[in-house]
């Protein structure tokens, strides 16, 4: 199947060409058409199916083939859950919409919202935006949404997941009822299935992959080791498989920034990337790692969530997620558009029963594998002790710290009185 009979137009066919792509993926071949006919679309699609072009191509076409009108009111409004793939939706609308006269823009939080400001005032067609954000401007009349004609829903469990259901619905009551909406998802929780029964009419079903199965093109494999043992498992696989471009997941921020740490010192360049890290930090985080200047770039799951990193070889799990479906979202980084992957999780004791949820979820065993000289010898009981004793110890260490301020602070009180 071709672009062409999926009835783009010249100027869209023109960027798609321009991009290199020739085949439709899975879910451009279905969900394309059914847009452009107008028509509700619930879509399962995870990062790296194509999805984006899936939605822009058809919104790009049915808004270039209406009249524009002088004061350029938002037509499209999509809705995305981080910053991260609200920049790179932009940036995909302005490819394939590049020989249209179409105008887009984005709009998010951690940056000023001036600049956004002028650009609104401008005029734009096309808005992508974060929830928060989006509402912020809304309320200081920086823009109208009274003419959205197509709304779009990115990545909607990872929305839910970071609490944005109010902002959503409160975003909803300010676009005219009469729309079109799509809402694109890689998991479809009771949660989603509600909010899409809320306000998707008579929707067409679309599936990129089937339902939580993950790209039979990524390799999947699991190091079982002890847990101080996995820093050096790590550099050891990045170190003699001679692995470029890795990324890396842990569950916390701290985690990461450890990790990267260590990393870099044992000479494998690394950037950390989470919520901590100022919008301008993870941007060039990111630009190193897509330019080869970084080798590994660590990352916990909000903050992954959405980059689009084409061809990854290499993905490693230092930790596995708690929630399963976090898992297949950490996976679909490698094996993207075509190329093949590895995704190997290393697994310490105490999180075998992440393992089994993982596996029930896939409906498949991960292939599990012990290296020499990184066997797993501890036991549970062992870890919990020792998680225990941490606790404690930064228990004490806090509360040392409180008696140290408070007998700091009775001195100053005894030398003002004495004055
Ligand atoms: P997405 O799932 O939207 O994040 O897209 C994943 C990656 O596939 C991006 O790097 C796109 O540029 C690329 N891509 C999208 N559609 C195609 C296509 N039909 N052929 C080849 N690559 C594509």
């Amino acid at each position: 199947m071709s672009f062409k009979s999926l009835g783009l137009s010249d100027a869209l066919l023109k960027a798609i060409s321009k991009k290199g792509y020739t085949t439709p993926s899975p879910i451009q071949q279905k969900a394309i058409p059914k847009i452009l006919e107008r028509k509700d679309v619930l879509a399962s699609a995870q990062t790296g199916t194509g999805k984006t072009a899936g939605f822009a191509l058809p919104i790009l076409q049915i808004l270039s083939e209406e009249k524009t009108l002088h004061n350029r009111p938002i037509r499209s409004l999509i809705l995305t859950p981080t910053r991260e793939l609200a920049a790179q939706v932009l940036q995909d609308f302005k490819d394939y919409g590049e020989f249209t006269d179409l105008r887009s823009t984005v709009v998010f939080g951690g940056v000023g919202a001036n600049p956004q400001i002028r650009t609104l005032r401008q005029g734009v067609d096309i808005l992508v935006a974060t929830p928060g954000r989006l509402l912020d401007l809304h309320s200081q009349r920086a823009l109208s949404l009274a003419k959205v004609e197509v709304l779009v829903l990115d990545e909607a469990d990872r929305m839910l997941d970071m609490g944005f259901l109010r902002d959503i619905k409160k975003i909803l009551a300010l676009i005219p009822a009469k729309r079109q909406n799509l809402l694109f998802s890689a998991t479809f929780s009771k949660e989603i299935k509600q909010l899409a029964n809320g306000f998707l009419h008579h929707p067409v079903m679309v599936e990129a992959t089937p339902e939580n199965t993950t790209a039979e093109k990524v390799d999947q494999l699991v190091y079982k080791t002890n847990k101080g043992l996995k820093t050096e498992l790590v550099i050891k696989l990045i170190s003699e498989g001679d692995w470029k471009q890795v990324l890396i997941f842990t569950r916390t921020k701290h985690g990461a920034n450890r990790l990267s740490e260590k990393l870099s010192k044992s000479g494998i360049t690394s950037a950390a990337i989470h919520g901590n890290k100022s919008q301008g930090a993870r941007t060039k985080a990111l630009a190193g790692f897509k330019a080869g200047k970084v080798r590994v770039l660590v990352a916990t799951d909000i903050a992954a969530r959405g980059l689009d990193i084409p061809l990854l070889p290499h993905v490693i799990n230092y930790e596995l997620p708690n929630i399963a479906e976090d898992y297949v979202h950490r996976i679909g980084r490698t094996g993207r558009a075509g190329a093949s992957g590895e995704a190997i999780s290393i697994v310490s004791v105490d999180e075998n029963e992440y393992v089994r949820a993982i596996e029930k979820l896939l409906g498949e065993r991960l292939q599990s594998e012990v290296i020499e000289g990184f066997e797993p010898t501890e036991s549970l009981k062992e870890i919990l002790d020792k998680k225990a004793e941490n606790k404690q110890q930064n228990q004490r260490g806090r509360d040392n710290s409180r008696n140290s301020h408070k007998t700091k602070g009775s001195n100053n009180f005894q030398r003002s009185r004495r004055k």
